[in-house]
């Protein structure tokens, strides 16, 4: 099956060419026919099997005929990044159609939103922004054609379910076409998609797996040597781009920093990070400029970088469903991925639940040089520095550590792995 049988207008095809989109993924052969016919649907499908493009090409077909600068299409997504991920495939894939998509969320002045506001045609929104524009009466959502909720599972957890259900209040009296994509459906998504949806079509990718180009290691450790085995493995890696992720903010800025310091391009992506900044680590990763980004769950959804060769769990994700958003991040459009897991003692039960949504159970590996026998320091739980006592003046020769042979902190620097000639990730050019 090629695009070309959907019949796109040409100038949308000749976007879909000129993206390199040659075959359309699983999602897109399920879900164009049936959103271009004016159904309802629910996509069940994580980030990474296309589905961007699936809703946006039948999205812009439709919008290719009627009125130009009226609102008749809005995308709700959970974060920010995802809003801007997607309004970037709009304006990719709708490259001279005339079509406008204008951008609404918070942490950016609202002026010049209200002004794009005043002719668009779609809007791509986070909701509490929104439901702002909507109080000063800045956006009339009441000529919507088309309304596409993303990643409901994750508006769910981040508490917006009561947000979209006001803002639905707003859509035209008759209704309009509705697409609810989730790569879960938690029982609230349910009711909600029963609520809204008219009859909808049920198309579903993955069955809830994660991709099957994505390969799964656990790598059990204690608490306080995570970080020594995190650089362990990224000096014995070789990787492409890798997104770790921690569970806090906190964590995510200390680790970007640390990993920073000892010469990996990295850089960490938070929620306490202003619009700018948090732009300029989403785009530096994309382009190459950072090579690992440490990320928390939140903050990491959207993030669309076609290459991410490994994901890193530090802290290990609090559901299973968050693991197979994380993962999602790696294995995209086809590329293989790995997904490796740092697996402490208290990630037990996590773990079990994990084999189960992936149907195998994930291999648990080792290191072969890392002394998993460190004790940690009393009372303490971060990694103890193992290197040759300072005191001495000695230093103990090429091999550094004695445990490991990996330098003071029982790892390799990117600059240490190069002169041992070995792979290792992010070594500065
Ligand atoms: P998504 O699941 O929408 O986040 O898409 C994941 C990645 O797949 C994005 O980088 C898209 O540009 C890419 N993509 C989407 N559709 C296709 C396709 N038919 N062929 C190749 N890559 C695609």
């Amino acid at each position: 099956m090629s695009f070309k049988n959907f019949s796109f207008n040409s100038r949308i095809a000749a976007n879909i060419v000129a993206a390199g989109y040659t075959t359309p993924t699983p999602v897109q052969k399920q879900a164009i026919p049936k959103i271009m016919q004016g159904a309802d649907l629910i996509g069940l499908a994580q980030t990474g099997t296309g589905k961007t493009a699936a809703l946006v090409l039948p999205m812009l077909q439709r919008l290719m005929r009627g009125q130009r600068g009226t609102l008749r299409a809005l995308v709700i997504a959970p974060t920010r990044e995802l809003a801007e991920q997607i309004h970037e495939t709009i304006t990719s894939l709708g490259t001279r159609t005339g079509l406008h998509s204008t951008m609404v969320f918070g942490g950016v002045g609202i002026q010049p939103q209200i002004k794009q506001l005043r002719r668009t045609d779609i809007v791509v929104a986070c909701p509490g922004r929104l439901l702002d524009h909507i109080g000063r009466q800045t956006v009339d959502l009441s000529r919507l054609e088309m309304l596409v909720l993303d990643e409901a599972d994750q508006m769910f957890d981040m508490g917006f379910l009561p947000d979209i259900r006001r803002i639905l209040t707003h859509l035209p009296p008759t209704g309009c076409q509705t697409l609810l994509f989730s790569a879960t459906m938690p029982a609230a998504v349910h009711r909600l998609a029963d609520n809204i949806l008219n009859n909808p079509v049920k198309i579903q990718a993955g069955n809830d797996a994660p991709a099957h180009t994505v390969s799964h290691a656990f790598y059990p450790v204690a608490h306080h040597l995570k970080t020594a085995l995190l650089l362990e493995l990224l000096g014995k890696t070789p990787t492409g781009p890798v997104l770790v992720f921690t569970r806090t903010k906190h964590r995510a800025r200390q680790l970007g920093g640390k990993l920073a310091k000892v010469g990996y391009r990295s850089t960490s992506l938070q929620g306490n990070l202003s619009q700018a900044r948090r732009r300029d680590a989403m785009r530096g990763f994309k382009s190459g400029k950072y090579q690992i980004l440490v990320a928390t769950d939140i903050a990491a959804r959207g993030i669309d970088v076609a290459q991410v060769s490994h994901v890193i769990n530090y802290d290990m994700p609090s559901t299973p469903e968050a693991y197979i958003h994380r993962i999602g991040r790696t294995g995209r459009a086809e590329c293989r991925g790995e997904a490796f897991t740092l697996l402490t003692g208290e990630d037990k039960q996590m773990a079990r639940a994990i084999n189960a949504a992936i149907g195998r159970p994930v291999e648990r590996r080792t290191l072969e040089y890392f002394d998993y026998k460190v004790p940690g320091p009393a009372g303490g739980n971060q990694p103890r520095q193992r290197g040759p006592k300072r005191s001495t003046g000695k230093r103990r020769g090429p091999k550094g550590n004695r445990h490991t042979g990996n330098g003071a902190f029982g790892f390799l620097s990117p600059r240490r792995a190069r002169k041992q000639g070995r792979a290792a990730l992010g070594s500065p050019a």
